[in-house]
């Protein structure tokens, strides 16, 4: 398919410089926008995160969201993407191989390319099973950035297990997760860590708290401790396109009846209507 080359869609090949700051520091943003029989869901608060980003490593945008937003459109169309995600970075540029910024005239190098994704139904369904494992990652989770080697290293370490995920915590308290974010029911509450610098602030996370405000839900962003997990009626996770997965085991440990729990089943539901209202829309 085609890829989105800062203005240029172009074929897919060896674009990327050697010296790409990506490629050599990690230094660079990105973001995973999810895209349901065509449309994509949630595009405006993905860009805005992206734009958030930017600033927090002091990364200028090549370009207006506005146009990038027209971009993407285009592309998710010129590719005939129905159901997965357009996956999109920018990095500092190619630059030759110091650490620091490099000069005014390299310009950020953005691309954008799109992914066929299914959702994991039978998880969703069923639930899920995930493992602990201590967040070693640095202290600006908030930024969505390329470094991400800390995630890798866990997620790895949940499919060994034959796990979906692997939930980070930082000493005893949970942070998130190594690609999605941590919700526990407990007495018909729902927890959930703030969105501090500990956290990537998922857009699913957000609209899953929209959606608790909306159905009366009680919810405290508070950080728990793996105690609390691990005695938790319910326990859930949220990410781009894996959307909302009960999870049921914990380290082999059962949480809660070992199947999908009510206030889980509630929110999944709310959630599948908001992306039913997006086919209708
Ligand atoms: N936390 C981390 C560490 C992630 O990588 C992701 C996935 N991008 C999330 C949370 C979930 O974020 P979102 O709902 O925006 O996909």
């Amino acid at each position: 398919g085609k890829v989105l080359y800062n203005q240029q869609f172009v074929e897919r090949s060896k674009l990327i410089d050697i010296e790409d700051r990506g490629y050599q520091f990690g230094d660079g943003i990105y973001e995973v926008i999810g895209v349901y029989d065509g449309a994509f869901f949630l595009l405006d608060e993905h860009l805005q995160r992206l734009k958030r980003s930017a600033k927090e490593i002091q990364l200028s945008l090549p370009y207006e969201l506005t146009e990038l937003k027209e971009k993407l459109v285009e592309l998710v169309s010129l590719n005939e993407l129905t159901d997965g995600v357009v996956y999109l970075q920018i990095t500092r540029g190619e630059a030759e191989r110091w650490h620091h910024f490099p000069r005014e005239s390299v310009t950020p190098i953005l691309i954008a390319y799109t992914k066929i994704e299914e959702t994991l139904d039978e998880a969703s369904k069923n639930g899920a099973s995930a493992v602990l494992t201590e967040d070693i990652r640095w202290l600006r989770c908030d930024i969505k950035t390329l470094n991400l080697l800390p995630n890798v290293i866990a997620k790895q370490k949940a499919v060994e297990n034959n796990a979906v995920e692997a939930i980070l915590h930082r000493g005893d308290v949970i942070t998130e997760a190594s690609a999605s974010n941590v919700f526990m029911v407990k007495d018909g509450k729902v927890f959930t860590h703030p969105a501090n610098n500990y956290i990537l602030n998922g857009i699913t996370r957000q609209k899953v708290l929209e959606l608790c405000d909306k159905l009366q839900i009680t919810v405290q962003e508070e950080a728990f401790t793996i105690h609390d997990l691990l005695a938790a009626d319910e326990l859930f996770i949220t990410a781009t396109k894996l959307d909302i997965v009960p999870i049921i085991q914990v380290d082999n440990q059962p949480i809660g009846s070992e199947i999908p729990g009510e206030t889980t089943k509630k929110i999944i539901q709310a959630f599948h209507s908001s992306l039913q209202a997006l086919r209708i829309s």
